[in-house]
């Protein structure tokens, strides 16, 4: 049998075609690999957040009431952070439980001149004892993971004070993404509703709206939101720089808040300069207001509102005539009529858009545009002012930084495609967690739970770049 026969016979055989394709298609990218349950391992414990979170939870000193605990604290936020990447507390258990990689761990621990664990690994009781600890102290560490995962941002190269600041051509590093997401509830509303009627353990988890680009779905669980930032498409290379709960009954208005108040917190960051936002129809004209008196640029889809046309004002021009300026799909419009009688809306050209500092801090946006039936260039503001609030009238709504348009070739049209991260984002989560569901029952293990996530995947983002980047690691 000669060499081109057996090749024809193995593209053949069943399942041929996919061997091949691997060595046609190899690629030689190390990020495209999937990670190893090693590799998992040595990110979470080479983390130095780990410690940093671990170090703010109270240390039982010796004399006072209570057990001395069996290992210091960093070893049950390791233990959370691990059950983040592999989807439940008890696989994570067991992982830290073998001797070799509990070795790995304590080496990485010693490393991070933390607390010295003893040799005996950690068993599932000893997590399940300690998930009081971290459960009271749930907030503090939120608070101090954020400012951690701010840091971490900008040793992946994003939200840098130094960046050169573009309107026209953004750095996706200088932008972040928002969304909502509902986990699904732990179990069935059935087997939650029979478990509460026998008084039995209680659930928290309700009937929350997932908002999709184009239909929303009704889902029972835990609503949450996230804010990510990543310098590139390179896989697993995203930072997670806050998530939070989002109260439940309070529908979309209750999550746009949290992600408002998110924002306000990176903003409020002397250390990182954030230029953008991409969000989903959640953002409302407030929002985006809110955002943009930061100085943020903010991609956020049109609502019907939006659309319809909206007289703006009546514009004394230096050509003699009065224009009359309405607005449509977020655009400004001159409004003509033909010689019909008939009226149009003509899209006035855009010369550009920029900001103006006030004293106080915030942003005034401008719109730089030509009003088609004379050619004269243009000013209006794109906020929301002051006169506006009075008479009621909501310009951050109707009057758009960007928008979608036909030829594609707008911020709004190259950089909204962003957003789709927090998709990615939210199926991550999915997949990780056992089963797809919440892997606890209390809202606040459930924040533990989702602090897990985001210190797991940065670990592994910050792993991955260190590989990438041999030569940063001293620094
Ligand atoms: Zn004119």
């Amino acid at each position: 049998m000669n060499r081109t026969t057996n090749s024809s016979k193995l593209t053949q055989a069943y399942g041929a075609q996919r061997i091949q394709q691997r060595d046609l298609h190899r690629r030689n990218c190390p990020d495209e690999l999937t990670l190893l349950e090693i590799d998992t391992l040595e990110a979470v414990a080479s983390h130095e957040v780990i410690y940093h979170l671990a170090a703010i939870l109270p240390v039982h000193e010796p004399g006072t009431p209570g057990r001395r605990p069996h290992y210091p604290p960093w070893v049950h936020v390791l233990h959370k952070a691990l059950t983040g990447v592999l989807g439940s507390h008890s696989k994570a258990a067991r992982a830290m439980a073998h001797p070799a990689y509990w070795r790995s761990i304590r080496h990485h621990a010693a490393a991070h001149h933390a607390p010295k664990a003893q040799r005996k690994p950690p068993q599932r009781w000893h997590h399940n004892y300690a998930q009081q600890l971290l459960d009271d102290h749930a907030n503090e560490l939120l608070n101090a993971f954020r400012p951690l995962a701010r840091r971490l941002s900008t040793e992946l190269g994003c939200l840098a004070q130094t960046a050169p600041v573009s309107h026209t051509n953004p750095a996706r590093g200088q932008y972040v993404v928002g969304d909502g997401t509902v986990v699904a509830a732990p179990v069935r509303k059935a087997t939650a509703d029979r478990w509460a009627e026998d008084g039995g353990r209680r659930v928290h988890a309700g009937i929350e709206v997932q908002n999709g680009e184009s239909d929303s779905e009704f889902r029972y669980g835990i609503k949450f939101a996230m804010l990510a930032t990543r310098p590139n498409a390179i896989r697993n290379n995203r930072v997670i720089l806050d998530v939070d709960a989002v109260p439940a009954g309070k529908g979309y208005g209750g999550e746009a808040r949290i992600a408002t108040d998110m924002i306000d917190r990176v903003v409020a960051d002397p250390d990182v300069r954030c230029d953008g936002l991409c969000y989903d129809g959640a953002f409302r004209g407030k929002h985006i207001d809110h955002a943009m008196k930061h100085g943020l640029t903010v991609l956020s889809p049109i609502h019907d509102g939006t659309r319809k046309p909206t007289t703006l004002a009546r514009l004394d021009c230096a050509c003699g005539e009065v224009h009359d300026l309405w607005t449509q799909d977020g655009r400004i419009c001159e409004r003509q009529i033909l010689d019909t009688g008939d009226t149009h809306l003509q899209p006035c050209p855009t010369a550009k858009i920029y900001s103006r500092r006030n004293a106080d801090g915030n942003h005034r946006w401008y719109i730089e545009f030509a009003t088609p039936t004379c050619g004269t260039v243009q000013r209006e503001r794109i906020d929301t002012t002051d006169d506006d609030r009075k008479r009621g009238y909501n310009r951050a709504e109707h009057l758009r930084q960007h928008v979608k348009t036909e030829d594609g070739d707008s911020v709004y049209d190259r950089c909204y495609g962003w957003r789709e991260d927090s998709e990615s984002l939210n199926n991550t989560l999915d997949r990780t967690l056992y089963g797809g569901r919440m892997i606890a029952y209390s809202a606040v293990r459930q924040l533990t739970v989702m602090l897990g996530f985001a210190l797991g995947r940065n670990a592994i983002a910050a792993y991955l770049h260190r590989r990438r980047h041999p030569d940063e690691r001293a620094a």
